[in-house]
């Protein structure tokens, strides 16, 4: 019998939305967990999440459908019925409408704030999660029958023991870089400036895609706690570009975007304070070692500007509640290598297909050669006028193919 003072069959290292939503997942399938959040209970998360927006995908959807959140959360969501894609300064043009690909919308907005709050407040009404916060893991031990863990939770240390150790502990991942797994990083040298937008027109449920030479930037339409109407906005671009916009006035700020995206979304008017985010492509290529798995940031980052992150990481979290909820029937032992090996074929084309996506929208529009933006330009208008085109991307950045 181990001298642990807290057992669990899983331990989750990271209590960010991927860490609260695989906790919220495996309870679902009576597997008990404690989760572990370095940083201190926020009240409404704003520390956290700034004014992000997050797009909610049709596969997300279903995801929290499943989980029985998605009652909770869709009040607090702006649905998507079409999106607007352009080529700044020249011909070509892909339109998304929901009723063109007769679905009921493309998908959602939510702040990400909010979502983390549902999830934060979920979690605590579950009796099969034991959430730890402050709590963060200073070291752990895998031995043949469990990790053992010691955590710094406020003044005390913890020990505890769990059949299986998830890092969902975020892009620089300490247990990554501890386990020495390969990490294979792409730098783009772009940042993405995201903030919130007032435009003189109202959403009407519209988002837009702009491609420019400097990188992609996109509106979301997005209705806030009192009913008006905004965009999230996110605009990639040169590194040292993003760092000169950052220090402008807001007026200055307002009026460079204008420049760059138009007026389809009507004059811009107002924005919300800045942040920015360097933008970045990170493949983990083995994503487990003994007893332990990588999960969400941890093991697969994206551009911010496809708005997949958060969406490849929840259709994994189903993946592998699945494979633990079969090993647990079986009477397996949760951290067995097969298991955490089913778990990563089974994830491997998805992810790389979602790596592949985002890496495109951030290389192929930023190569300027007149035969390039002549073909960019005959793709867009070739996508729009092919519906059965348009149903296979919509499915791939809906995370449903
Ligand atoms: C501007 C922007 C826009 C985005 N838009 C979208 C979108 O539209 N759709 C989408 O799907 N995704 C989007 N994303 C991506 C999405 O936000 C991320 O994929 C997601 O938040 C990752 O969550 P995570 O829990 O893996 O990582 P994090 O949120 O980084 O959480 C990791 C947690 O682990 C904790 N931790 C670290 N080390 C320890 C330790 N030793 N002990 C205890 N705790 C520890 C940290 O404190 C942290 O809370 C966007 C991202 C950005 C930046």
């Amino acid at each position: 019998m181990l001298n642990s003072e807290l057992n669990a069959e899983v331990a989750i290292v990271g209590g960010g939305m991927v860490g609260m939503a695989l906790a919220l997942s495996l309870a679902q399938h009576d597997i008990n967990s404690v989760l572990l959040e370095a940083m201190p209970a926020s009240d409404d998360f704003s520390e956290q999440f700034d004014d992000r927006t997050l797009v909610i995908n049709p596969a997300s959807k279903l995801f929290w459908q499943d989980l029985g959140l998605w009652s909770e959360i869709e009040p607090h969501t702006t649905p998507i019925n079409h999106v607007h894609v352009s080529n700044q300064g020249r011909f070509g043009l892909v339109q998304f409408d929901k009723d063109e690909l007769k679905v009921s919308q493309l998908g959602h907005v939510v702040a990400a704030k909010t979502l983390a709050k549902l999830l934060f407040d979920a979690v605590k009404r579950q009796k099969m999660i034991d959430f730890l916060q402050p709590a963060q893991l200073h070291e752990f031990q895998q031995t043949d029958r469990h990790v053992n863990l010691s955590v710094a939770n406020g003044d005390s240390v913890k020990t505890m023991a769990a059949q299986l150790m998830v890092g969902a502990d975020g892009v620089q991942s300490p247990i990554r870089t501890q386990l020495k797994l390969a990490t294979e990083v792409k730098s783009y040298d772009r940042t993405a400036l995201v903030c919130n937008l007032i435009t003189s027109q109202k959403h009407q449920n519209r988002a837009f895609e702009r491609l420019t030479n400097h990188g992609p930037m996109a509106l979301l339409p997005f209705t806030n706690r009192s009913g008006h109407s905004r965009f999230g906005f996110v605009w990639s671009m040169q590194t040292d570009q993003a760092e000169e916009l950052l220090a402008v006035d807001d007026d200055i700020f307002i009026e460079q975007a204008q420049q760059q995206f138009g007026y389809r979304a009507g004059e811009f008017q107002q924005i919300s304070r800045r942040s920015s985010y360097p933008i970045y492509q990170i493949k983990v290529p083995v994503q487990h070692a003994h007893r332990t798995i990588l999960m969400g940031n941890a093991a697969h980052a994206v551009s911010p500007v496809s708005a997949q992150g958060l969406n490849l990481a929840v259709r994994g979290i189903a993946r592998l509640s699945e494979q633990l909820r079969l090993a647990k029937k079986q009477g397996q032992d949760l951290g067995d290598h097969s298991v955490l090996l089913a778990y990563q074929e089974a994830s491997k084309q998805d992810q790389q297909r979602t790596l592949d996506y985002t890496d495109d929208l951030m290389t192929w529009f930023k190569i300027d050669e007149p035969l390039v933006n002549t073909c960019r330009s005959i793709g867009l208008v070739a996508i729009n006028a092919n519906l059965a085109l348009k149903k296979m991307l919509f499915n791939t950045a809906g995370g449903l193919r």
